[in-house]
């Protein structure tokens, strides 16, 4: 062999490991970022309604948005639940929106399109101590990481988007009922119906850290974005983990969508199979910055081509 021909060997086998490395077989700054991100939301304990980890937890995510030219304002109804009347509280986010006195102010302003997970924890019984790691502090964490690279690449782009983090996901009974669960998007999508100009998507991120990463969206997607979707995740090589489940999946995305707002859920793949939804080991553990890393570059090359439309 000569000298030539090592040379080529060499450089061919520098931009294959480069290639692999690129593509996400690491975790990269983002998404160690985010997985900190998590760390810290799960510091403050369990996100039950009304719980001081939830007003903790709003309060670090609302702080950390500040810090990057986010502006935060909750959004806050009684609801009758099984238990009696709740107070459920949403936090919205948008970029650097001018004077606002009033949430009313907020809602007005023009958004194309609503990027959202659910902060809130489930309580389980027998489980005091339930986290919600990836169900779903993580898709709030590399919510805050999206918006910290958004507001800095493009603000324009992120004048355009909404961002929630709601309340109430979860159901005091053992699962979503049409009466229990959903009622922090249920009101939020309340305002859906008036906005004009109408948003023309939303991205919900639920389960979006797990360490074996792996992605159904429901098979009721809108179609349109689960192209975009798709292509986003090819661009990056991670194809492999991302597909549609065989049924619909009951989500905050159901009220968004019935508001006329087509919005995709980007949940894990058959969760009610596992052996940590909703039991105790949903905590940091099964989630790693590798799978955010792919979360993070698949998400944001979506909301790029959906915001720029
Ligand atoms: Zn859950």
């Amino acid at each position: 062999m000569n000298a030539k021909i090592i040379c080529i060997i060499i450089v061919l086998s520098g931009i294959g490991f480069g290639l692999w490395y690129w593509l996400g077989a690491h975790a990269d700054v983002h998404g160690k970022s985010a997985y900190a991100y998590t760390e810290a939301i799960l510091e403050f304990g369990p996100r039950t309604v009304e719980s001081d980890g939830l007003k903790n937890s709003q309060q670090y995510i609302a702080e950390q948005l500040s810090k990057h030219g986010w502006s935060t304002m909750v959004q806050q109804k009684q609801r009758d639940t099984p238990e009696g009347k709740r107070t459920f509280t949403n936090l919205i986010a948008r970029y650097q929106p001018g004077e606002l006195s009033s949430l009313d102010d907020l809602l007005k302003l023009p958004t194309k399109g609503i990027l959202c997970a659910h902060l809130d924890s489930k309580r389980i019984p027998g489980i005091p101590d339930f986290l919600g790691a990836d169900d779903a502090a993580s898709a709030c964490a590399l919510i805050i990481e999206l918006a910290t690279t958004l507001g800095t690449e493009n603000p324009e782009l992120a004048k355009q988007l909404e961002i929630v983090f709601f309340d109430g996901e979860e159901a005091f009974g053992e699962n979503i009922t049409p009466e229990d669960g959903l009622y922090g998007s249920r009101f939020y999508s309340h305002t859906l119906y008036q906005r004009k100009p109408k948003p023309q998507f939303g991205i919900l991120l639920d389960m979006v850290g797990h360490k074996d990463l792996k992605i159904a969206v429901p098979s009721d997607s809108p179609p349109e974005l689960y192209e975009s979707l798709m292509r986003a995740a090819t661009k990056h090589g991670h194809e492999k983990r991302f597909g549609m489940a065989d049924q619909p999946i009951i989500d905050d995305h159901v009220y968004m969508n019935k508001a006329g707002v087509p919005t995709i859920d980007i949940i894990g793949a058959d969760f009610a199979h596992s052996h940590w939804w909703h039991q105790e080991g949903d905590n940091i553990d099964i989630v790693s910055a590798k799978s955010l890393t792919i979360s993070y570059h698949v998400v944001l090359t979506m909301l790029r081509e959906q915001l720029a439309k």
